[in-house]
């Protein structure tokens, strides 16, 4: 074999080598896949925060709580924890949630004077709107009304299907202000399957707010409901305490906290 010859076998080799490279990192990433294999991929790359992004760019923050938040999850998920206590932890979780939007809000530098000098600061430039999906979203307004006290609140009741988990459309009321171009804020504690905040942010998209405005504050979510929003809303954003295992055949999120609504509002259902 000529030096020739054998340089243009080396060649063809590497180029080989790396296509094939590229290309398992395609099947894990590049390429559109079905929502069983994104699935899949999730419960494969848990504890990777790298792939867990690029598999759920949606999300815009850490996949893993701060000790502070698990520590609040576990008070929140146990079933010896009051209505007291719940709705306590429920507001210390939702102070947390307003700082993960922050990150997401547009700021500005500022100059501000201290008592001693000036100095640089930052300040949000841009106007919030609240949107509640009743019931359980109501539970986080309180907390996110005292750090963006000029909001204006829209309110969406969607209820669920307790047999199907199929959302129903039932009222809203929206600020006429929302489609502003404002950075739109949606509390919603729990994504489950994602049934009825595709119904909420359908319905927004169709009143003329654009997707890349809306953010999602929620405390649990399933993988089911996150795949799900990332297909459909590619521009969304959301921020959350914690990325749960998987939804049960009752489409309750496991491990998860039971019904939210149900245990910060003091109404068990006592029917089962
Ligand atoms: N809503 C809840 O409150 N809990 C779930 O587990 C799912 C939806």
């Amino acid at each position: 074999m000529t030096t020739k010859t054998r340089r243009a076998c080396i060649a063809v080799l590497f180029g080989v080598c790396m296509l094939s490279t590229l290309s398992a990192k395609e099947a894990t990433f590049g390429q559109k896949r079905t929502a069983l294999e994104i699935l899949t991929l999730i419960q494969q790359n848990r504890g990777d925060e790298e792939a867990l992004a690029k598999l759920l760019p949606i999300v815009q923050c850490s996949f893993k709580p701060s000790k502070y938040e698990q520590v609040l999850m576990a008070q929140l998920r146990d079933t010896q924890t009051t209505t007291t206590q719940f709705r306590s932890v429920s507001e210390k979780i939702g102070a947390l949630l307003v700082n993960k939007v922050i990150e997401c809000l547009p700021s500005k530098t500022v100059v501000v004077e201290t008592p001693l000098t000036k100095c640089y600061g930052e300040a949000l430039s841009g106007q919030v709107e609240l949107v509640s999906v009743m019931r359980s979203g109501d539970a986080l307004l309180d907390t996110f009304i005292k750090h963006f006290p000029d909001a204006n609140i829209s309110k969406f009741l969607v209820q669920r299907d307790e047999k199907t988990a199929e959302p129903h459309f039932k009222y809203m009321k929206i600020s006429p202000e929302l489609t502003s171009g404002h950075s739109v804020v949606i509390t919603e504690p729990m994504i489950a399957t994602g049934g009825s905040l595709e119904m909420v942010i359908s319905l927004l998209k169709e009143k003329g707010v654009k997707e890349e405005n809306i953010i999602v504050a929620s405390i649990c979510a399933a993988p089911e409901g996150l795949v799900r929003l990332n297909d459909r809303f590619p521009k969304l954003r959301v921020v959350m305490t914690m990325l749960d295992e998987k939804l049960n055949e009752k489409k309750y999120i496991v491990p998860g906290l039971g019904d939210f609504g149900d245990r910060f509002f003091g109404t068990p259902d006592l029917s089962h």
